[in-house]
């Protein structure tokens, strides 16, 4: 690799989420030039959240816009460098260092932290895809106010669902939680407040099979899985949040992941490939918080100092 004739980062950190910023505010304080490449603007998925309960340092909660928001200012009057809309399709690595593929060319470092997050699953069934933005949604606060005085489903039993469908009950007139147990995965905390919502209902040991209508979503049909029951009910909306599924595509040759695609790291946040870096709901984290994201973005930061400082010769 010559080095003068192309430009080599000493980090980049891709992603300009919680982790990625956290990580960019940790670099640029040890003296590192820490490029942030985001495929969007900066935030991640914690903008679509509406309210943050359990950040510490809001002891009355926080808008997730909001909260994105105050950690990119940080980071800017860091002086922490961003190139938005730069999507990185792939990583490959040639003896020390990265190039990153991009829509915008080429970009070369000697250290990469992927802070890529996870998008949400989709349920994989008729319908899904073909009402996609014309009633089915994965996004509550994107969409929610488009749901005024209509019946909506949300699937799935874990905190977003729950969540969300709390949220939603701000504007639908009714909220049914369809999900395949008995028993929710979520927080208690947000179990409580849905079983005393008026608005929500759940419909236990069930799974949706399928979204119908004519140019948007009408009915569904749900199965209840301890009865063997078939019925179709009217309605005007499907949330689904049946769980995230990592952005590891970029690395997917180059890195070892685990079952669920997940990035393997060790307790320094370190990949199966020196130099490179995985933080948040990319890695095979056990938490997926936003507390926790911005501690694995402060570790990678300083592990990626440390290799550069004592590994690369
Ligand atoms: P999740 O915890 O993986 O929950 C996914 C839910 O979808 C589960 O209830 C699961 O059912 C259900 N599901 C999965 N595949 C399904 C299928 N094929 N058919 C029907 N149902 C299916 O995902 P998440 O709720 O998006 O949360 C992701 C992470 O973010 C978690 O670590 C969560 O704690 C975190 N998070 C935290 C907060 C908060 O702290 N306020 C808010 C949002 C998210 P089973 O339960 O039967 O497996």
């Amino acid at each position: 690799m010559e080095e003068d004739t192309i430009k080599i980062k000493d980090l980049i950190i891709i992603g300009a989420g919680p982790a990625g910023m956290t990580a960019g505010i940790y670099a640029k304080r040890s003296n590192l030039n820490p490029l942030i490449i985001e495929s969007k603007m900066p935030g991640g998925r914690v903008v679509l959240t509406d309210f943050v309960e359990n950040y510490p340092a809001f002891p009355e909660g926080i808008s997730g816009q909001e909260l994105a928001g105050l950690i990119e200012s940080q980071c800017r009057n860091f002086g922490v460098e961003f190139e938005n809309f730069v999507k990185v399709d792939l990583i490959e690595k040639d003896d020390n260092t990265f190039k990153l593929k991009t829509n915008k060319g080429d970009f070369f470092s000697k250290t990469v932290i992927v802070a890529t997050g996870a998008n949400p699953a989709e349920l994989g069934i008729p319908g899904e895809r073909e009402f996609r933005g014309r009633g089915v949604s994965y996004c509550a606060t994107c969409d929610g106010p488009l749901f005024k005085n209509k019946n909506i489903l949300v699937i799935g039993g874990g905190d977003s669902a729950v969540q969300e469908a709390i949220f939603l009950t701000k504007f639908a007139s009714s909220v049914r939680v369809v999900h395949r147990r008995d028993k929710l995965r979520a927080k208690k905390i947000l179990q409580e407040k849905a079983f005393n919502n008026p608005k929500i209902e759940i419909l236990w040991n069930s799974n949706l099979l399928e979204i119908k209508g004519e140019n948007s979503v009408e009915r569904a049909v749900i199965l209840n899985n301890k009865t063997n029951q078939k019925r179709e009910i009217k309605i005007d909306g499907v949330f689904m949040y049946v769980g995230i599924k990592p952005n590891s595509s970029l690395v997917k040759n180059l890195v070892e992941l685990n079952e669920k695609n997940s990035i393997i790291t060790d307790y320094k946040m370190r990949t199966s490939v020196p130099g490179l870096f995985a933080t948040g709901d990319v890695r095979n984290t056990p938490l997926k918080q936003i507390v926790t994201a911005n501690s694995d973005g402060a570790i990678a930061a300083i592990s990626a100092e440390e290799y550069l400082e004592y590994e690369l010769r």
